[in-house]
């Protein structure tokens, strides 16, 4: 027998129209890429978002199921394009600003675009590769300044095309199945792949990152979103945010150390996310230059990366800031599990409460998580006994776009993470290792096996391999080992990289060389990374 409940839809829109009917009045804060203040309240942004959607099925044409692009900073603009894109239908594509050229025109391709929004400093990033977008009608400019031009064909001012747009048109109808966002990850072969998420799994993760145990966001906080909108839709704190009304503040592309405190401190801010790497900066800074008042940031969402143990302790003695440890991936929308204390941890000593805190954590409601052996048996929970996380929930990526293999998923349908692991009696993960061959540097990925294919095609090397090094910093650095042909020739770092540079981002080429006679190779004849970690991964270079 069915129950007797309503089948509403659980899509994006509805989580606006909520904010507008419950927090009309909350405030939305960005700070903008010429660095001026704007605010304005989720009125605002409901009716601005409404005034976009009805845009873009008017005056663009853009049909239930088209692929928008977005190329551009955190912002109230950006937040528009993240309900009005969905509010008509369409997916909305956040592209990552920071892939190298060949990896963003792939991705724009494979995802048939048909219009870009771009804030107006990224723009030449676009123009270098608008020849080769195959799919793009048009692109609407972010944040223009006045007089500003651009090569990129059929180019319209934001603003403009929103001018006279109504404000109160319905939202289109869709299935709460439906896609609605889509995010690229990196491929270990170097190629990104497509993540689909849909109205329903938007919904979902966002209803869990708001509770007490995950993000605790109410109407009390005041967040600081300092993870890029591009990545995994800012962790989902953008929807999270307007379903609890907490006030949003949004740094756009101002995430270095100084301009982060000082936004903190004017805006009041309480809660903040964001990678490791920019957090190890943030500590320094503050320490450097201890703030004279005692910040207002009490708790802050760490993922994306392993957050050091010292970094949570660090920040809870020196400035009672509470870091929240959490793992996930773009496949996982991305939470999967988050680290906090219970009361039973309360008798604890504090080094014990670190250690707790800093393993990757507990698994967040609708979500499970189970280690697989080699075997195929599930380990047990013992906290010793490691193998590959496989996870499975709502919002946990059930194939990839335009892909038919079943290489990342088990026979039946859990997704495999290639994190290694284990988990201890009390549910908590703990993520030891990596089967898949990328390194993530400053919480951006990098393939060593793309960096080994094109370090080999240069004419004096004979066999490369790459592998991630420790980085205080940026989390991981990828380091080459490379045979040369010709053992008295020489390659310096410049002329490789220059080498590399048309095909990689800047941050991705490798800033330490080694040379060697041989590489090490396991039985099959592989490059033996393991072999290398062991030699140059634990503090040898
Ligand atoms: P992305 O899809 O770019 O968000 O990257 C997801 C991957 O980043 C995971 O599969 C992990 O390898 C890594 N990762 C994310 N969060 C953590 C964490 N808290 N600790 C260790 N690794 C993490």
């Amino acid at each position: 027998m069915e129950g007797l409940m309503m089948n509403y839809p659980l899509t994006v829109p509805s989580i606006l129209d909520h904010g507008y009917r419950v927090y009309p009045k909350k405030e939305f804060i960005s700070i903008l890429p010429d660095k001026s203040r704007h605010s304005y309240m989720f009125s605002d942004l409901y009716k601005r978002s409404k005034k976009l959607m009805h845009a873009l099925v008017n005056k663009l044409g853009v049909n239930r199921g088209d692929f928008i692009g977005t190329f551009a900073w955190n912002h109230y603009q950006h937040m528009e394009l993240y309900y009005g894109i969905r509010g008509c239908g369409a997916v909305c594509h956040t592209i990552n600003i920071r892939l190298s050229q060949p990896q963003t025109e792939f991705i724009i391709n494979n995802a048939e675009d048909r219009y870009i929004f771009v804030d107006a400093t990224l723009v030449p990033l676009l123009e270098s590769i608008a020849a080769l977008l195959a799919t793009v009608e048009g692109y609407i400019i972010l944040n223009a300044p006045k007089g500003f031009s651009t090569k990129l064909k059929n180019s319209v001012d934001y603003e403009e095309l929103i001018a006279d747009a109504p404000d109160n048109t319905p939202w289109v109808e869709v299935d709460e199945n439906d896609a609605c966002g889509m995010c690229y990850t990196s491929g270990t072969t170097g190629l990104p792949k497509g993540v689909l998420y849909s109205h329903r799994s938007t919904y979902l993760h966002a209803l869990v990152v708001s509770l007490p145990n995950v993000a605790a966001l109410s109407f009390n906080d005041r967040m600081l979103v300092g993870v890029p909108q591009f990545h995994v839709m800012a962790w989902g704190i953008p929807f999270a945010a307007v379903l609890t009304g907490a006030v949003l503040i949004m740094p756009s592309c101002h995430l270095q150390s100084a301009p982060f405190i000082d936004i903190i401190q004017k805006e009041q801010v309480n809660k903040a996310s964001g990678v490791p790497t920019i957090w190890l900066g943030i500590y320094a800074a503050l320490k450097n230059n201890p703030p004279a008042k005692p910040l207002p940031l009490k708790e802050v969402l760490i993922g994306g990366a392993a957050a050091p143990p010292s970094l949570i302790e660090n920040y809870e003695k020196d400035f009672g800031i509470k870091v929240v440890h959490a793992w996930g991936m773009t496949e996982t929308s991305p939470v999967g599990t988050l680290s906090r204390l219970q009361p039973q941890h309360d008798v604890l000593p504090s080094a014990e409460k670190i250690k707790i805190r800093a393993l990757q954590g507990q698994q967040v409601p609708c979500v499970e998580i189970r280690i697989v052996l080699d075997n195929g048996a599930i380990a047990p929970k013992d906290g010793i006994t490691s193998g590959e996380i496989e996870i499975r929930g709502p919002w946990i990526i059930n194939s990839y776009f335009k892909s038919t293999s079943r290489e990342n998923f088990s026979e039946d349908g859990w997704f495999k993470t290639g994190d290694v692991g284990t988990i201890n009696d009390e549910g908590y993960l703990q993520i030891t290792d990596r089967t898949k061959d990328l390194i993530k540097s400053g919480g951006e990925w990098i393939s060593s096996v793309a960096l080994e294919v094109a370090i080999m095609a240069h004419p004096k090397v004979k066999e490369a391999s790459v592998i991630a090094i420790p980085d205080p910093h940026w989390t991981e650095r990828p380091l080459a080992v490379i045979v040369l042909n010709n053992q008295q020739e020489s390659i310096i770092q410049e002329e490789l990289n220059n080498f590399l540079l048309p095909s990689f981002a800047k941050y991705q080429l490798p800033d330490k060389i080694v040379f060697v006679n041989e590489i090490p190779k396991t039985s099959v004849g592989k490059f033996n990374k393991k072999k290398l970690r062991q030699l140059y991964a634990e503090g040898k270079l």
